[in-house]
Order: structure tokens, then sequence, then C-alpha cells
């Protein structure tokens, strides 16, 4: 993707007449853009989508379907489970990483029952059951799992409850809400036009952004947005040329998008002024198969454990990714191997199998003695039930048995529902599939801010095209989660301008 098309605002006295007009224009019709048009219809607007692609989706379409949800949700009560917004936003804070956005954070704990009923009300419906073990996606459609909240250090820092709230679907869920929430701004009346790209912003001489120039079919032409534009273009895994001014440490890695996370709205809002936050943050899903990690233990070059393997997989993804450089193995036994169904390992092969730790150290080449010596520690606190390292729940402690085998992440995966765009996980590659957490600099409702946290005026923008929650952290379901929550939030401002 081309990182350096000019993008600098077009000035409105340059305009003689725009070609198109509306109340608000969304750009990009991913979950946030779907929510937002939805919003701002309901809230009486007129609405334009302008969309790239030929339909609606974007990296939603792709996703798993996870959304963060809690607070006492109908999902969350008939599993049996007690929930606080106050525990919620405390989870949060702690997992979405230092910088972490509070206002963000307590309004949408807050209001995550009342979002919670809008997706249902939208025709998105929950299974009130339960998947009770670690995973990237229930190979089922229980509606709900844990997303680390029970496991160390966050079971001591809140009363944990699962908050992962998945689409009653098979396999992967992104489809399944993005049809419903494009069909729900459909129903509202939102206007799209799809084959189109939006490439520049149109401001007066005050700053404030009165609409857009957009390329359909190799022409140009301009639209005039009466209360405001709202940018959910997406994150920018995909552009190169921005992941190496802003996160050069993603650069070698799998990228885990529909291909279209260029930064293209992220690149014109900074042109008009906008700030960003947060630019090298990221979520890291890493290639390896959480209940089958949560029963072995994972160790990095140097034959030693450095997570608990039982917590959510992209923390391990972020620890591997930031500490170990995805030099990390899974070491399990045949237990542990065979207790995963062989159509949930995702093609994951045990490397090496031995009956000498020995052999396996220097087949993965960690230093003699290393992993014999990490094994044995781990073993013998595993007889008691106890893992006084790294405080793995002692549902998953157990000494390993010969034979052992050694899984490497950089091998890869093969998701079931992955095989349209450009997942990420199916190839060898470093182990890592990432996608951009950080982007423009939003209030709570949307509004873009400017270096000066001043609003830039007519600008909004949610998804991952600004930095929503999250600080250097990622839990799963939360770029779906306030994608739709705060592209609600967007779409109202917009529409109330
Ligand atoms: C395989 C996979 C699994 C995932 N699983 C989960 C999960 O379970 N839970 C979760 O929370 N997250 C998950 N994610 C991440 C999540 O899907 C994305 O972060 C999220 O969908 C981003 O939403 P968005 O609305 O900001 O952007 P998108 O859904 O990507 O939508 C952006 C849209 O904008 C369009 N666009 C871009 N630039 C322009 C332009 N200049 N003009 C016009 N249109 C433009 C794009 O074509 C695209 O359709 C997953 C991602 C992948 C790839």
């Amino acid at each position: 993707m081309n990182g350096t098309r000019v993008v600098a605002p077009l000035q409105a006295c340059e305009v003689e007449r725009f070609d198109e007009v509306t109340d608000v224009l969304v750009i990009g019709y991913g979950c946030a853009g779907a929510s937002a048009a939805f919003e701002a219809a309901r809230s009486g607007a007129d609405v334009l989508v302008v969309e790239r692609a030929s339909g609606a989706g974007g990296s939603s379409g792709l996703a798993g379907g996870e959304l963060y949800l809690g607070g006492g949700t109908r999902v969350q009560r008939a599993c049996g489970f007690d929930d606080s917004p106050e525990a919620m936003a405390r989870f949060l804070q702690e997992a979405l990483g230092p910088g972490a956005d509070a206002e963000k954070i307590t309004a949408y704990s807050e209001h995550s029952v009342e979002h919670f009923d809008w997706l249902v009300a939208r025709g998105i419906g929950f299974k009130p059951s339960m998947w009770d073990e670690p995973a990237w996606v229930p190979p089922t459609d229980d509606g709900l799992m844990w997303m680390g909240e029970n496991s160390w250090p966050y079971n001591e820092l809140a009363r944990p409850a699962p908050r992962g709230h998945r689409p009653a679907a098979a396999g992967f869920g992104g489809w399944l809400l993005m049809e419903r929430l494009a069909g729900a701004a459909d129903g509202r009346g939102v206007r799209t036009h799809y084959d189109t790209s939006a490439t520049r912003l149109v401001v007066h001489s005050d700053r404030s952004v009165l609409g857009a120039v957009v390329r359909r079919y190799g022409s140009d032409y301009t639209v005039r947005a009466r209360r405001g534009v709202v940018l959910t273009t997406g994150g920018f895994v995909d552009n190169d040329a921005m992941l190496a001014l802003h996160a050069p440490h993603l650069l070698e890695h799998g990228k885990n998008s529909d291909g279209s996370d260029d930064g293209s709205g992220i690149r014109m809002a900074q042109a008009a002024g906008a700030a960003v936050k947060h630019m090298s943050a990221a979520q890291v899903g890493i290639a390896l198969i959480p209940p089958m990690v949560a029963r072995g233990v994972l160790v990095n070059g140097y034959g030693q454990r450095f997570i608990n393997e039982d917590t959510y997989p992209g923390l391990i993804g972020h620890a591997a990714l930031q500490r170990q450089h995805m030099n990390v193995w899974v070491i399990v036994d045949e237990d542990a191997y065979e207790a995963v169904p062989e159509e949930q390992r995702w093609g994951v092969r045990p490397y090496h199998v031995t009956d000498d730790l020995a052999e396996l150290e220097e087949a993965i080449s960690v230093p003699p003695g290393a992993l014999r010596s990490t094994v044995e520690v781990y073993d013998e606190y595993a007889a008691r039930g106890e893992d006084p390292y790294f405080h793995k729940a002692a549902r998953w402690l157990r000494p390993l048995r010969a034979p052992y085998a050694a899984v490497e992440v950089r091998s890869g995966l093969r998701p079931p529902s992955a095989s349209g765009g450009n997942a990420g996980r199916q190839a060898r590659g470093t182990g890592a599939s990432v996608f951009t957490t950080g982007g423009l600099h939003t209030s709570v409702d949307g509004h873009v801010l400017d270096i000066d946290g001043a609003a830039v005026p007519g600008l909004f923008a949610a998804g991952r095209a600004s930095c929503g929650m999250h600080g250097s952290g990622y839990v799963s379901g939360t770029s779906l989660g306030d994608g739709t929550f705060f592209g609600r939030r967007a779409g109202r401002a917009a529409a109330a301008r």
C-alpha cells in the first residue's frame, strides 16, 4: 500500500459547487461505520456511507466476532456470573496496558449492558451458554468465554467475570455481526456508495471540515456533509510506510486485516490538523492453540517460562513479541496434545517428539540444561497444584510426562474461517499476526481532537481509525466492542451538530 499519496485537504474556496450533499458522511463501512451510520440516521440525519470495497464488511466481517461486554449482561446472568461496571473497568484499565483511556473505559463499562441490548435489538443474538476453556474463538456457538479475567494477575485485581460475548455463529462470527449492522443501517434509510474511496477532506478557512473528495471509477467528486464527517476507515497495518514511521516493530509480522487497513482516514485527518495517539500499539495474535498451551509450558529462547500459560492468548502474544521477539516454543506431553481434539488444533503439529528433554533442548536450540531445569521445577510445583512463578490456575497444573514434544509458533495456524482476506495466520512466518490499535485522538463522543486537545469542528472518528480505549495492551473483543460502542457515539454527535 502506498503511504505517500497526497492527502492535504482541499480548501472549500476551491470548490465551486459540491457534487453531492448529505447531513452526515461516514467513510468506511465496517463495524464502526455501520454503528455510526445507524445512530446518525436514527437521530434524524440524512446519512451517506462511502466504502472503498464493493460491500460492507471490512476487517469486521472477517473477525472472530468476539465483543467485550459485561457489567451484568443477560448472557452473563444466565450463565451464573455476577458482574459490575466497576469490576469490568478495573480489568480493562489494567489489561489494555499503560495509557489506556480511563474516561472511555468508564463510559464503555457503565453502558455495556445497554450496548449489549442494542446489539441484540439489531438482530445479533448471543447464546446464553459458556465455553469454559482458553480459546481464540470457541469451536461451538456458546455465547460467553473468558478473556483472561480469571487468570493471574487480573483475578486478584477485580472480581473475575467472563466478558467475551460472541454472536451465535459456529466458528468466526464477524460476518454475522456485519450482516446485521449493515442491515439495520439500511433499514434506517442510510445511503451507500460502494467502490468509492475518500481521498481528501474539504476544509473551511476556520479549519472546520465541510466534506470530502471521493473517487469512484477513476473520477473525483466532492461531497458536502452539512453536520459532520465520520472517519471509520480502520487501522494502518497494511501501510508499510506508516508502520515504518510509527510502529517499525510490527513490520515483519503477518497482518490481521482484510488488506485494506492502509491508514488513509488517519492521514487525511492528520493533514487537517488532527492529533494521533498510541500509534505504536497493536494487537498481537500468536500462532498457538490456547487449550494446548494451558496444559503445557511456554518457553523462550533460554528455555524459561515468561507468562502464565492459561491467560488470554492475546496477552501471551504481546509478551512474546515485545519481550521474546517471538522466539517461543510450546512444550507439551502426549496428554496435553491429545486433550485438544484434532479439529481444534488448527493444523498445529509437534515439531520434535522425544522421551529425552536434553534432546529436545538441542532440537530447539535452547542452552543445555535450561529446559530440563524449567520442566523439573514446573513439575515439582505442579504436583502440588502450585505455580509460584506465574500463578497458573491449579486446574491446568499437572507434571508433564515423557514423551515430550515442542511446537514452534513460527509454523503458523490454519483457523477454520480465515480463508478469506488477509487473515494472516495461515502461513509460516514469525508466529505473530498484528493489527494496529493506535490512531486518531478522539473525545469520548468521537470528536477528533487537534494537538491542543480541541475538537476539529465537523470531524469525528471511531473504530481502528481512532485510538479508542486502548493503551499499549489489547484484549480480544475490545476492537469490535469499542468500534461499535464509540461508533454509535460518533454517529450521534455528528448528527447533533
Ligand atoms: C481474522 C480476524 C479476526 C478478528 N477477530 C476479532 C474479534 O473476535 N474481536 C475483535 O474485537 N476484533 C477482532 N478482529 C479485529 C477487528 O476485526 C478489527 O479491528 C475491527 O473490525 C475494525 O473495525 P473498523 O470498523 O474500525 O474497521 P473495518 O472493519 O476494517 O472497516 C473499515 C472499512 O473502511 C474502508 N475504507 C478504508 N479506507 C477507506 C477510504 N479511504 N474510503 C472509503 N472506504 C475506506 C475499508 O474498505 C473497510 O471496509 C479480528 C480481525 C481479523 C482480521
